[in-house]
């Protein structure tokens, strides 16, 4: 494995042909080499990854995991490769499940109002969630913005902010840019909102959590055989009849009979693809990032002492402007994030710190240690790129089927279905129908059919409610007006 890169100056370095590229070492990349590997050992692969390490968002440091490390069991893609590999899983621990956690400590009449609103059009969004399996339903253009949806369904700005948030960290975009239909189709892919939730925010001790650095460990043991460059970024690629060209940021060229790009949708942005991608496809690209790009630093601060247990907090924090979320992790450490904007990134320590000094005491300003990740915040769009482009495979957990996208589960479902796609242009006598079986998606067992009554119900919201209550009593108050005048 090539640790470093060194700048060359003369003409570009032309590689002998192989038969498989992937671009992005992340899981999915990862994963799509370690299944061609396994289907067939003699095959030449090579995969360029930008930064200096492979893992992409699984990320560790010293004091354990900064990136993806949860997941229900129904991710059913994530978990088989975790027991294939042999990498240990386990339910997330239950400390400090009994403790206050510090939003339920906000007990005045408008905050109660507020989470109740906020919960209640959750539970609306999640319910109706099972109407929007792609194919059942079309995506109209004229389709209602989420930004007015929220606006016209929850009265409180704290509920809104949190909404327009949330929005945001699951499709990488603003609330104004996706329309209702597009981010329910995507809430389908991603395993429902509540799956979302319990991830990202509420973390729930029913979900497993699993070691990223065995599980990379494993991956490239099984890689020993390609030929993994680091700090090499795919810059532009030459699509031919025959092969594949990619030059990357070291000006060398790579030829290859396949290319799997598991770069996520605003990295493929970045790439020259000629000639040009078909037009719904260009359309997508370039729609997956309009505006600033939005940031997600993930944070790990530790302290001698896990003094917010002794005060009865059990350290779950959530606060709305910017989106920061806190979750228990072990006694004396704190994991969380923080959502913003690009260039926020030197901010994040002393907004995090100072956030959580105000709910859990000052001696959360110096924690022992600190450390921080950025990541950005991945496009999703409400279509996934599944289908290849001639010698061209769309990988990343953008582009799962409906299995867990923007998610672990979604990341392992798109690596098998492109090393599936590359076999079938290089090596298509390997291919079996157990390799199809294998990529198949369920339906996700958490979004369920549910009966019209029950959704009828979960459309009441403060607007409605006060608007047909205003509505019915003033017909009263006329009907009696009316008898008593005319008798
Ligand atoms: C902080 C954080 C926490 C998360 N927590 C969870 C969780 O608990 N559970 C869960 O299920 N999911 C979680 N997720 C989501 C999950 O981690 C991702 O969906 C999944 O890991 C994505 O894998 P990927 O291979 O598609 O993309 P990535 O992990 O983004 O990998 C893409 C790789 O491609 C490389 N790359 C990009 N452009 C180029 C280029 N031009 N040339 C070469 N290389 C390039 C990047 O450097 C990167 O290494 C989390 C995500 C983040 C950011």
């Amino acid at each position: 494995m090539e640790k470093d890169c060194e700048l060359r100056l003369g003409p570009p370095e032309r590689s002998p042909k192989l038969d498989v590229i992937v671009v992005g070492a992340g899981l999915s990349g990862l994963v799509s080499a370690y299944r061609l590997l396994e289907k067939e050992p003699s095959l030449r692969i090579r995969v360029l990854e930008a930064s200096n390490s492979v893992g992409g968002s699984l990320q560790q440091n010293t004091q354990g995991e900064i990136g993806a490390k949860w997941f229900e069991k129904s991710q059913t893609h994530i978990y088989q490769l975790l027991q294939h590999l042999g990498v240990p899983m386990q339910q997330r621990s239950l400390v400090g499940s009994t403790l206050r956690r510090c939003w339920e400590l906000d007990q005045s009449v408008s905050s109660n109002l507020a989470k109740y609103e906020l919960q209640r059009y959750i539970n609306e969004l999640e319910l109706k969630t099972a109407f929007f399996k792609p194919g059942r339903f079309s995506i109209r253009k004229n389709s209602t913005k989420m930004v007015n949806h929220i606006n016209n369904r929850l009265f409180f700005k704290e509920s809104r902010k949190f909404m327009t948030s949330l929005i945001e960290l699951i499709c990488g975009g603003k609330a104004s840019d996706i329309t209702y239909k597009e981010f329910m189709s995507l809430c389908y892919g991603c395993g429902g909102l509540q799956n979302i939730i319990n991830i990202y925010l509420d973390c729930p001790n029913t979900l497993l959590e699993f070691d990223s650095a065995r599980l990379l460990n494993a991956l490239t043991q099984g890689l020993q055989r390609a030929d993994i460059l680091l700090s090499r970024q795919a810059k532009a690629i030459y699509h031919y009849k025959d092969y594949i060209e990619v030059h990357d940021s070291v000006q060398n060229i790579h030829t290859t009979d396949a290319l799997i790009l598991a770069i996520p949708l605003n990295a493929l942005q970045q790439i020259n693809i000629s000639p040009t991608v078909p037009l719904e496809w260009r359309k997508m690209l370039n729609n997956a990032r309009p505006g600033v790009r939005k940031m997600m630093t993930s944070f790990i601060a530790s302290y001698r002492d896990g003094h917010w247990r002794n005060g009865g907090y059990s350290g779950s924090f959530l606060k709305y402007d910017p989106l920061i979320v806190g979750c228990e992790y072990r006694p004396t450490v704190y994991t969380g994030l923080m959502l913003h904007n690009d260039g926020m990134e030197s901010l994040v320590r002393s907004m995090t710190l100072n956030a959580l000094a105000q709910h859990f005491g000052e001696e959360m300003k110096v924690p022992h240690t600190y450390s921080q990740y950025t990541f950005e915040l991945s496009s999703l769009q409400h279509l996934p790129l599944t289908t290849p482009w001639n010698r061209i495979i769309w990988s990343s957990s953008a582009a799962a089927s409906t299995c867990y996208r923007g998610f672990l589960g979604g990341a392992v479902q798109s690596g098998l279905r492109a090393s599936l796609n590359a076999l079938l242009v290089v090596r298509p006598q390997v291919v079996t129908w157990t390799d199809v079986a294998d990529i198949h998606c369920q339906n996700c067992p958490n979004i369920r059919d549910i009966g019209a009554l029950k959704l009828w119900l979960s459309a009441l919201n403060l607007y409605n409610v006060g608007y047909y209550a205003l509505y019915a009593s003033s017909v009263f108050l006329a009907l009696q007006f009316a008898y008593k005048k005319f008798g």
